[in-house]
């Protein structure tokens, strides 16, 4: 958006000479703001709370464009999509060793009673919601994973955690305002699928989740590795 802008400025400061002088000044005051937005890697990740707090601030500032245009969710899915670019170059020469992975509660079956907040354990799998497979590929890659009802206790949950990377899942308009949120810490995101409305029996894909994890996280042993016998000794 500051490029388009930029580029109105420069169209204006073309046509019309008397105000010139002004007109480039805001086009480069525009240029200025969004240069950091193009930086890579470790660059990105050291400006990435400017970076995210102004690409955020676009977006929500525009959003009511987008809404009128009949275009919202595909406005803010795609300062999600942006973001999640930035975040996998820094992750391609270096893994990640402390990631957390948050959930909204809404993924569980509304019906169902088994208590996953006190312990995501509690699950029994039954495979009529994202929770069993995201428990079953959890407990087998030792992820850390929070389940959360409120977004301000998930907030509390990852400042608490102190991660190097976190991968959410929720559904857009939440996913916007917790990059912009949690802006210092690298987010990788999963839009949630709603097929019930919002809050209710949402899902997502949990083989999404367990790519991401595979390409962004560093890989822990289950178990120890296998000391393999020497073969041809007498
Ligand atoms: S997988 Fe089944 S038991 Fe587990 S939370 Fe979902 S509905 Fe409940």
């Amino acid at each position: 958006m500051p490029l388009g802008l930029a580029l109105l400025a420069m169209i204006g400061a073309f046509l019309h000479s008397p105000g010139r002088g002004w007109l480039v000044l805001i086009a480069v005051g525009f240029l200025a703001e969004v240069w950091p937005s193009f930086k890579h890697g470790e660059a990105y990740l050291r400006n990435r709370r400017a970076i995210v707090r102004w690409d955020g601030f676009w977006t929500t500032a525009f959003r009511p464009v987008a809404r009128f245009l009949g275009m919202e969710e595909t406005w803010v899915l795609s300062f999600c999509a942006w973001n999640n670019r930035r975040v996998q170059e820094v992750f391609e020469t270096r893994r990640a060793k402390n990631a957390l992975i948050l959930l909204p509660h809404c993924i569980q079956m509304a019906r169902c009673k088994a208590d996953i907040f006190e312990d995501p354990k509690n699950c029994y799998e039954c495979g009529l919601c994202p929770v069993g497979d995201t428990l079953e590929a959890s407990l087998k890659n030792r992820w850390n994973v929070r389940i959360s009802n409120r977004s301000h206790k998930a907030y509390r949950d990852a400042r608490e955690f102190h991660p190097d990377l976190i991968v959410a899942v929720s559904c857009s308009d939440r996913l916007l305002k917790g990059l912009t949120k949690l802006a210092e810490v690298p987010c990788f995101v999963l839009p949630l699928q709603l097929p019930h409305g919002m809050c209710v029996d949402t899902t997502f894909s949990v083989p999404n989740l367990i790519t991401a994890m595979d390409n962004l996280v560093e890989p822990r042993t289950t178990t120890p590795a296998k000391i393999q016998p020497l073969e041809g000794i007498a």
